[in-house]
């Protein structure tokens, strides 16, 4: 008997992750529509802490940082440091093409499909679809232009990443540094913003040159690459087709943050381990990629800065500074215990996040009422 295929729509990291996760539980063959992504043909860097999940991920990544920082002006430099959660970055080339070395049971269609272009049996077939979701405009945006750069003298804190710095032009929104240095020499400096519109990509580089002038009196290097994005930092309106969805589609870019690898190799993993065996098609379901309580935490969290942007450097550094790096790592993955988010609560500022979380429920009352009236 012919066993019937998983069809993965979109060749991108969720698309070719999953892929990659099937045949070490399934023979069932496995169809990618999709050309490749620009992650793969455009490399950028992804971070994330490393967790169980992501043994494989840390393996292949290109650097890894135990110690990490946060700045802002006003403030003291906070500094995490941990032994079991380093942050890494790993080259999105590197993971896909590892992807589709491990995906050997899969036929690759290297052709987007069209909207009615599959019909498939819905008895026997299942199909995944990880195109990216619908969002209404307006909505927030974590939009960032980085450069790698070389500078011939050795100037970079090899050691540390700089996950934010806030001592930057803060007249656009809210705005910061990201910077991983992979060596003395050479680092990814990040301009980053998070707002409703994006910036032209001289005033990102403007931002770059600034900061490198400012903190290391740098002005004499070389852009090695050039990697940008907008991340949607918004709950989708709706999953791109009625397949269901995995990745982003289904949601898992963390709306409060932009980070979505590490919950996308969660989700497909977990999704994969349910093929084991022979399961009936209608057993499988994808994971939904974050807890009910971490997505009501983001809603409150992204009201707070889209009513108080000026307070977000503020806000971030209350935030490093009430956890120890471990502690962070597990927040950002969405495996915070009850002790973490008790922390998180207690350190913030009470009156700014229970108005921003009476909001939050009013908006929701109000959708619920109005979809029961129509
Ligand atoms: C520059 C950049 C840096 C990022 N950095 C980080 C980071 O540091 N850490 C982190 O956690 N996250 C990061 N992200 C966010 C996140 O990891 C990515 O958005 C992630 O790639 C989402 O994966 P996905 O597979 O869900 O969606 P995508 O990668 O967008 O894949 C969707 C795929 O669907 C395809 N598609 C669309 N239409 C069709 C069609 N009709 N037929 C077939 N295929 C179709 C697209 O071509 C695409 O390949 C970053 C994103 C960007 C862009």
């Amino acid at each position: 008997m012919t066993r019937p295929p998983v069809t993965i729509i979109g060749a991108g990291c969720a698309g070719l992750s999953l892929a990659a996760a099937l045949p070490q539980h399934t023979t069932r063959p496995v169809i990618v529509h999709g050309q490749p992504s620009l992650a793969e043909k455009q490399p950028h860097i992804w971070g994330f802490w490393e967790m169980d999940w992501l043994s494989d991920a840390a393996m292949l990544s290109r650097a890894s940082w135990p110690v990490w920082e946060f700045s802002a002006p006003g403030h003291p430099v906070i500094r995490h440091m941990t032994d079991t959660n380093p942050y890494h970055a790993l080259v999105s080339s590197d993971w896909l093409s590892a992807c589709r070395k491990k995906a050997q049971t899969t036929t690759f269609d290297n052709n987007n499909v069209a909207e009615q272009l599959l019909a498939p049996d819905k008895a026997t077939d299942t199909v995944f679809d990880s195109r990216p979701p619908y969002l209404d405009e307006p909505f927030m945006k974590q939009h960032f232009l980085g450069w790698e750069v070389y500078s011939k003298t050795p100037i970079f804190e090899a050691g540390i990443a700089r996950l934010m710095d806030f001592n930057t032009d803060q007249s656009r929104g809210i705005h910061f540094i990201y910077l991983l240095p992979f060596d003395a020499h050479t680092a990814l400096v990040e301009s980053t913003m998070f707002s409703l519109t994006t910036e032209p990509d001289s005033w990102y580089e403007d931002a770059i040159k600034a900061y490198l002038f400012t903190q290391f009196s740098l002005t004499d290097f070389t852009v090695e690459r050039t990697e940008k994005g907008c991340i949607p930092m918004a709950f989708p309106a709706r999953t791109h087709s009625s397949y269901p969805a995995i990745g982003s589609n289904s949601g898992a870019v963390r709306p409060s943050s932009g980070y979505a690898f590490t919950f996308i190799q969660k989700q497909v993993a977990a999704l994969a381990r349910q093929f084991s065996g022979t399961p009936n098609i209608s057993d499988i379901h994808v994971p939904r990629p974050h807890r009910r309580r971490d997505l009501l935490m983001d809603a409150v969290f992204l009201d707070v800065l889209k009513h108080a942007p000026a307070q977000a450097p503020d806000l971030f550094i209350t935030l490093a500074q009430a956890l120890r790096g471990d502690e962070l790592a597990r927040f950002m993955s969405g495996i915070a215990g009850p002790a973490i988010i008790g922390k998180i609560i207690y350190a913030m500022p009470k009156w700014l996040f229970l108005r921003s979380a009476f909001r939050v429920c009013l908006d929701a009352l109000i959708v619920r009422l109005k979809g029961a009236v129509s």
